[in-house]
């Protein structure tokens, strides 16, 4: 079959689908594309949602991306979700503008080509974009503890590559910013080779996509920064598709309770399906939330987890957790000015502050884990996954986070 791709021209192969089952189907396919893609080298038309001005919706229009350069790969989003970090800075409220811009790094897509030097991808791979990479190379990526990696660490400022300094988006020659190195509100993004996680081509992309930032960021926040012991009780500062992912960390390790806070009350429903066992509103109280949390649990909590950006909240989760061992895990991404402050003697009294982007995890080396985690059953994906909208509704995404309703919105970007 041939199929129009702008001006060009690319082979798709066609299967006698009777004969396979969906997933031989999808093996089969991502095996087969490669040799036949005609798109390689070439500049490629494709839809992409620009976000002209700070606030302003989102518009699709046609840009043209260019080919990988040296260590970079050209990939066919399939999926995509809105995370609270991109609504932040297409607001841009409190962070530096940078307009226009492509937004998005919660997805999943096929490897349509590499540039030089790309060794580990192959066309046709199935990865997801992370915001922070792993070069493999220096001193973070060598270290067992560290996931900040040198070269390749979140970057919410530059919205260029880091091979020439240029954006491989433009319009009509205007070029158009990168966001986290990923842009992924666009049909064909380039990507650092080093921000792709390989995945099992059996993962189904639709679901899958959202371990690509906000559920693998809760998870590891608990599973691997705050760590838990069986028995413990935990706090979770901000009940989003991140602080519940915090909580199915908390329920996976074990803990005893599980205390949910969060401003917006319609969030306890859906927080029970996640293990939850309490839940505190901050403005159901006349005194800070953290002398509710320590009157609740004798004291404080053993751990907690917060994930709003809120400053107040996060100073809240540092002092609800017990002296002696208490442990709290910021992840929520605050305002640009925003200043942690707290008695130096509540930090001294054996407590323990602790920060962590993407949960910890080596986005390249742990990723695939965390989708064998899921198609292991041990992980529930589907239960964050509220809403669903094809790519000409993008903007209906945005609309849900800014009312807090659901958790992530898939955008289908083939429909
Ligand atoms: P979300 O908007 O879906 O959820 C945030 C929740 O926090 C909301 O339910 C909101 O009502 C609640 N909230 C806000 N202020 C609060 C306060 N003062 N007290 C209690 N609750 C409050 O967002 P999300 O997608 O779940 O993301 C959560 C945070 O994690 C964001 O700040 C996002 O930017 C950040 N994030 C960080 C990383 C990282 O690697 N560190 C990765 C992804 C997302
Ligand atoms: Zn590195």
């Amino acid at each position: 079959m041939y199929k129009r791709l702008g001006s060009l021209v690319s082979y798709s192969y066609v299967h006698n689908s009777k004969l396979l089952t969906q997933k031989h189907f999808r093996f089969i396919h991502s095996e087969i594309e490669p040799t036949m893609s005609t798109t390689s080298g070439l500049v490629i038309p494709c839809k992409a949602a620009i976000a002209w001005e700070a606030g302003k919706p989102l518009v699709i229009e046609q840009v043209e991306v260019a080919p990988p350069q040296a260590m970079e790969v050209r990939i066919k989003i399939k999926y995509t979700s809105l995370c609270h970090t991109d609504l932040y800075f297409w607001e841009a409220k409190g962070q530096n503008p940078l307009f226009p811009r492509i937004f998005g790094h919660e997805a999943a897509g096929v490897v349509e080509s590499v540039g030089e030097g790309v060794s580990d991808l192959q066309v046709g791979d199935h990865v997801l974009p992370v915001f922070t990479g792993e070069c493999g190379d220096c001193r973070h990526c060598k270290s067992e503890e560290s996931n900040m990696c040198d070269l390749l660490r979140i970057n919410t400022d530059r919205g260029v590559m880091l091979n020439d300094g240029k954006s491989r988006f433009s319009i009509s020659g205007t070029p158009i910013n990168h966001f986290l190195g990923t842009s992924t509100f666009s049909e064909y993004t380039v990507i650092h080779s080093g921000c792709l996680a390989k995945i099992s081509p059996l993962a189904p992309l639709d679901k899958v996509c959202i371990l690509s930032c906000g559920i693998s960021t809760g998870l590891g926040a608990t599973l691997n920064v705050a760590k838990p012991k069986k028995g413990s009780t935990v706090a979770v500062f901000g009940l989003g598709a991140v602080g519940l992912a915090a909580a199915e960390g908390a329920r996976i390790a074990g803990a005893s309770r599980i205390i949910g806070i969060d401003l917006n009350p319609k969030r306890y429903e859906e927080a029970k399906k996640f293990g939850v066992t309490e839940f505190v509103n901050p403005k159901d109280h006349d005194r800070p939330v953290q002398e509710v949390i320590a009157e609740m649990t004798n004291g404080g909590v053993d751990r907690s987890i917060e994930c709003t950006g809120n400053i107040n909240a996060m100073i809240s989760a540092f002092e609800c957790v017990h002296d002696g061992w208490g442990v709290a895990v910021l992840v929520g991404v605050p305002n640009k000015d925003a200043v942690f402050m707290t008695k130096p003697i509540i930090v001294l009294n054996e407590r323990t502050l602790k920060g962590t982007f993407f949960g910890n995890y080596k986005p390249r080396t742990d990723l695939p884990s965390v989708v064998d985690m899921y198609m292991n059953k041990k992980l529930e994906v589907e239960k964050f996954i509220t809403h669903r909208v094809p790519f000409s509704d993008i903007n209906k995404a945005f609309e849900y986070m800014l009312k807090g309703e659901g958790l992530r919105c898939i955008i289908s970007m083939e429909e």
